[in-house]
């Protein structure tokens, strides 16, 4: 997608080795009109898939995958990091290491959103080693329901995220793919969508 490119070129900000801080229009302050022009490209890329439901994890995936789910006219559901007492019954649960929080935690959602009839499609703001995505995986495959393709906003492949994926035969659909980080300067490569 030419237009993210250009705007992690833009206001991106390379953290050291491998972190892209991209803060101003998608992990903290959202630019919903660029958000929405993501959805509607997921929704096209999957639009035989017959996907019934997009599924996130908080907080940062949240944001494109509302405009995948407005795009697609199904429903959004956001896997939750933090304990909730009101989540008292049929709770699906994986535990996901966090690449930049470097701390492991049990995420979760409420297994009567999720049925065997559900086409899943995952969605997420990064892609680095593929734990977020796997997590979400476990937790739809308990349910029964199918994971038609994980919509990734930056992938960055430098890391083994996308492999970790398509091995385990996923279908990976990046809108942006970054190559590596040269002298501070984000590197890309030819994106899925
Ligand atoms: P993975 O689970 O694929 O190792 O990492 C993906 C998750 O870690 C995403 O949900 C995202 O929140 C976070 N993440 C990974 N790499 C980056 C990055 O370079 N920048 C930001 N802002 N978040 C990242």
């Amino acid at each position: 997608m030419k237009k993210l490119e250009e705007r992690i070129l833009r206001d991106g900000q390379v953290l050291g080795e491998n972190i892209l801080k991209v803060d101003s229009f998608l992990t903290h302050q959202v630019d919903f009109s660029l958000m929405k022009e993501v959805g509607q490209i997921f929704a096209e890329a999957v639009k035989d898939a017959g996907v019934t439901k997009v599924v996130t994890i908080e907080a940062s995936g949240i944001a494109p995958a509302v405009y995948v789910s407005e795009a697609l006219n199904v429903p959004m559901i956001f896997a939750k990091k933090a304990k909730n007492i009101t989540m008292t019954e049929g709770i699906l649960t994986a535990e996901v290491y966090s690449f930049t929080k470097q701390v492991t935690s049990t995420v979760s959602i409420a297994g009567k959103f999720l049925t065997s009839d559900d086409k899943v499609l995952i969605i997420d703001d990064f892609l680095a080693n593929g734990q977020a995505a796997k997590g979400l995986i476990t937790i739809i495959e308990q349910a029964g329901a199918q994971v038609e393709a994980v919509g990734i906003v930056i992938e960055k492949s430098f890391q083994n995220g996308r492999q970790v994926l398509e091995t385990a035969g996923y279908r990976v659909l990046s809108l942006a793919r970054i190559a590596g980080f040269e002298k501070g300067q984000v590197v890309f490569t030819e994106a899925d969508i």
